[in-house]
């Protein structure tokens, strides 16, 4: 028998996020809601690109960073739009681009020479990005109407199919007056342009009203986390926009132990029955993907109730509370995200970090299986 670890993949909670994100929007903007890039990007924030192709097959268009991964969506039989949210990478890589219709983000005058020094006559759809402040990609705002313009040139020369602008907000989950700078600065520098614009992550897109006043003419938008049914927010759980989890990371009581007071658990000793306790060994580690720095406290369900984990992660294994579970024998499910536990969220707040680092963490080594 494989070692009982699992991670499982629901594809119809994929597809449940997705229309209540197009439902939001389409509340906000009744009949001229944006389309939805839906963003899959390292490998579908983990959960794997097949799965969330069969459960984002309603998005608009698909959006990912490695050409791997969108040749894969047109393998798997993905007909929509994509695009390349870094853009490409060196000359070679245009070709795929027109064979595949990829489309590219352009945030820098190193890929418009390329596409000028190169002989692809593609029609490759392409966003000139805007940096509008986050200081990641994208042109400057001083720069921006020249690339812009060498976009034009090479859309006339038949290089490029449509060209749109885009942007990416910093904090739109926790600061309003920011993102509100960066609109500004996005609506300033685009002024009069036509043709598609993106400026919208998930907490964008889930601010209510937020993406209904950005744009008179085709806009897109780019969840990415919320599809997964985690939050962007840290003060918003997930289920209060009504979104459900899309992985459930489950595993098995692998041993368990009476803990006489006073006794330590795990590497390092770090946590000390303060009395005689039970404790259950669970086949989960950080090599599986769990972070190491999960400290005591951090939840979890075993047998569907919740309990706690005590003690350090180690690589293949770590230690929870039995304490309110007595009937817990060797054997009993262990919920450490997902339907039944704790959400990701949560044991990421545990943690000091956030959902998406837990998501795309989850190592090869843990089976996966898609309902
Ligand atoms: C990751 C990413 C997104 C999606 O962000 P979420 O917070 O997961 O919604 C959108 N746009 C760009 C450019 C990104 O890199």
């Amino acid at each position: 028998m494989p070692r009982p670890i699992l991670a499982t993949i629901d594809t119809e909670a994929l597809s449940h996020n997705l229309r209540i994100v197009a439902d939001r929007l389409q509340q906000d903007a009744p009949g001229a809601s944006p389309s939805i890039w839906a963003v899959i990007k390292a490998r579908g924030y983990g959960h794997g690109i097949e799965a969330v192709l069969e459960g984002f097959g309603e998005a608009d268009g698909l959006a990912m960073l490695d050409l791997e991964e969108a040749v894969r969506c047109r393998e798997l039989g993905w007909t929509g739009p994509l695009l390349l949210l870094e853009g490409f990478f060196e000359p070679d890589d245009l070709d795929a681009l027109v064979h595949y219709r990829i489309g590219t983000a352009l945030h820098c005058a190193e890929q418009l020479a390329m596409l000028e020094s190169s002989a692809v006559a593609g029609q490759i759809d392409a966003f000139v990005k805007l940096n509008t402040g986050m200081h990641r990609l994208g042109f400057q705002p001083h720069e921006f109407r020249a690339a812009y313009d060498r976009a034009l040139a090479l859309q006339a020369d038949g290089v490029l199919g449509q060209v749109g602008t885009m942007t990416h907000f910093a904090r739109a989950d926790d600061d309003a007056a920011v993102t509100r700078a960066q609109i500004d600065c996005f609506q300033q520098a685009t002024e009069g342009l036509s043709g598609p614009v993106s400026l919208c992550n998930s907490a964008a897109t889930l601010t209510p009203g937020l993406a209904a006043g950005l744009a008179a003419g085709p806009q897109w938008v780019r969840p990415g986390i919320c599809l997964y049914g985690a939050s962007p927010f840290a003060d918003q759980p997930a289920d209060s926009f009504g979104l459900r989890p899309a992985m459930t990371l489950s595993a098995q009581l692998i041993g368990v132990h009476r803990v006489p007071a006073g006794e330590s658990v795990g590497y390092g000793h770090t946590f000390r029955a303060p009395r005689d306790m039970r404790v259950g060994i669970v086949a989960c580690g950080y090599a599986d993907g769990y972070p190491r720095h999960a400290a005591t406290g951090t939840p979890v369900t075993v047998g569907g109730v919740r309990t706690r984990l005590v003690g350090r992660v180690s690589m293949d294994m770590l230690a929870v509370d039995l304490d309110p579970v007595p009937g817990a024998v060797v054997g009993a499910p262990v919920v450490l995200w997902g339907q039944g536990g704790p959400s990701v969220d949560e044991v990421a707040a545990a943690c000091g970090t956030i959902g998406y680092e837990l998501l795309t963490a989850v190592t090869p080594r843990v089976p996966r299986r898609v309902l």
